[in-house]
């Protein structure tokens, strides 16, 4: 029988989880451990419930035009906790001159579609608005070669699209510097329009009317960009873990290091327990599987400590419904960092997804540091609490104490896909197939989304099996 380590128990290491159960269950013969140094499963997935609030420390909800996480949950049985965001209130606003400011409707991913709404628009200056429009007679780049978020978007749009929208929105994303961060791995599909169709706005307008022709499958559901759980995303890992019977999850588990011993791999505990695997799988952020590999795989570990990562803290905040100074009709805004101010963006949680707050209440989350503002991530609670509070009188007249407010650091937790960034992970690759049985998957790669992780793992758990079944037939 085959043993299968897996370090982390985040997201990505349970998908491999669960894809390692899927084969156990077809009647593999396989042994599967799971090793999560925290007393609970997730990662950077953690859902806190209390008192009718649904709280989340980390990812709120995940893109539903990637599938991997929708077919995840269907799998696990999930399919009807599925839900999409409030269709009432889809307003975005843009802090900017002291006011927000509605995002123009018919924006796709940034890129306008619709003329009159985007003409309109006191978001942005005339010659701001006729610079994104040069986007529809630019020649498109040449060459595959990556480049920065900001050189793309400047070179198609103009500053003023990068400062107002690509900044706060996209980088916002990745809480990534737009002129470090890699268009390439960031958003592939910009770069894939460019090449077909030239312009950013004829090839969104294509993909809009390519949407309105497709027929909608007998289990059409309305369609929502970004899904979640109604009891939070911490279901997902709950349900990974109830529906894997045959994987042993071993929480309050941390790993001390990895050593090669005989033919296989030896893991060894904190406790100095050691246990022996034909393979393992590094599902921890980067920078922690470079210290595993460090002592027998060098220029691996070389290669992976040059993925950075960035601290972000989020505040959320509940206050009563009753005399409550804003309206909050839409999603939320996001903030530029040419306005000079202290958050990056405001989640109005209770209207984006009104399951989360109890009656008479209404929730909102803000969003501090990044690549840009770390420092402000990295106060302590209070100081934190008391400068988001100050952000929301200023930004959105909110002078009312909340009932609840709950920070959550989140120290070098951003993985930073900066330019070249692919090209990094193909060397971190070939390197590392000089020792069949090691594997690594995680945010750190291909996709820092949660259907990204879900995918990358459950490919790599293939990989394993592969190996297994290849050195099967050598055996035999
Ligand atoms: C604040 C925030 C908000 C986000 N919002 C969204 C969102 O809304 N939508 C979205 O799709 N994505 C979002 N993301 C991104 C997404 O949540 C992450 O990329 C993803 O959850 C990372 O999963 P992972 O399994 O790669 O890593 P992790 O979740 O970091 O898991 C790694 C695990 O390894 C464990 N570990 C570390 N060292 C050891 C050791 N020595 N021994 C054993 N175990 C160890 C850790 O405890 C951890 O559980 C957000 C991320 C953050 C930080």
């Amino acid at each position: 029988m085959r043993k299968i380590v897996i370090i982390g128990g985040g997201i990505a290491g349970l998908a491999a989880a669960y894809r390692l159960q899927e084969e156990i269950g077809n009647g593999a013969s396989l042994q599967c451990v799971v090793l999560e140094a925290m007393d609970q499963f997730g990662g950077k997935i953690a859902t806190e419930r209390f008192d009718g609030f649904i709280v989340e420390r980390g990812p709120d909800s995940f893109i539903s035009q990637k599938p991997a996480a929708i077919e995840l949950c269907k799998k696990l049985g999930l399919g009807d906790r599925l839900v999409g965001t409030n269709r009432e209130q889809t307003k975005t606003y843009v802090y900017t001159g002291k006011k927000l400011v509605t995002m123009p409707d018919g924006l796709s991913l940034m890129i306008p579609t619709k003329f009159l709404p985007f003409a309109f628009s006191p978001l942005f200056s005339w010659p701001g608005k006729a610079r994104m429009a040069l986007d529809l007679i630019i020649p498109k780049k040449r060459g595959n070669g990556d480049e920065s978020l900001a050189s793309f978007i400047r070179r198609r749009m103009g500053e003023e699209a990068l400062r107002k929208m690509a900044e706060p929105m996209l980088a916002g994303i990745y809480a990534s510097d737009p002129e470090t961060m890699s268009i390439n791995s960031t958003f592939p599909m910009f770069v894939q329009t460019e090449k077909k169709y030239r312009s950013l706005i004829l090839g969104m307008l294509a993909r809009k009317r390519q949407m309105l022709t497709q027929k909608p499958d007998k289990n059409h559901q309305p369609f929502s960009l970004f899904m979640t759980l109604k009891n939070g995303l911490g279901e997902m890992v709950d349900a990974v873990i109830e529906k894997s019977p045959d994987v042993c999850f071993r929480a309050n588990t941390k790993v001390r290091e990895v050593t090669k011993h005989e033919s296989a791999w030896r893991v060894v505990l904190e406790d100095g327990e050691t246990i022996d695997a034909d393979a393992v799988i590094f599902a921890t952020p980067a920078k922690l599987s470079a210290d595993f590999l460090q002592p027998f795989a060098p220029k691996v570990a070389e290669l992976l400590s040059q993925i950075k990562y960035v601290s972000t803290a989020t505040a959320t905040l509940a206050y009563r419904k009753e005399g409550f100074a804003h309206p909050l009709n839409g999603f939320g805004f996001v903030v530029p960092r040419t306005e000079g101010r202290k958050i990056l963006a405001c989640t109005w949680t209770s209207s984006k997804f009104p399951h989360r707050t109890p009656e008479g209440y209404v929730m909102l989350r803000c969003f501090v540091g990044g690549a840009l503002n770390e420092d402000l991530a990295e106060q302590d609670e209070e100081a934190i609490a008391t400068m988001v509070k100050k952000e929301l009188a200023d930004l959105m007249g909110i002078h009312q104490e909340p009932e609840i407010c709950k920070v959550f650091h989140n120290k070098k937790a951003n993985v930073q896909y900066r330019v070249g960034h692919a090209g990094l992970i193909d060397s971190v690759q070939k390197e590392l197939n000089a020792f069949p049985g090691l594997f690594l998957t995680g945010s750190a790669y291909t996709g820092i989304g949660i259907p990204d992780c879900i995918q990358n793992g459950t490919r790599t758990a293939e990989s394993a099996i592969k190996l297994f079944a290849e050195e099967s037939q050598i055996e035999d």
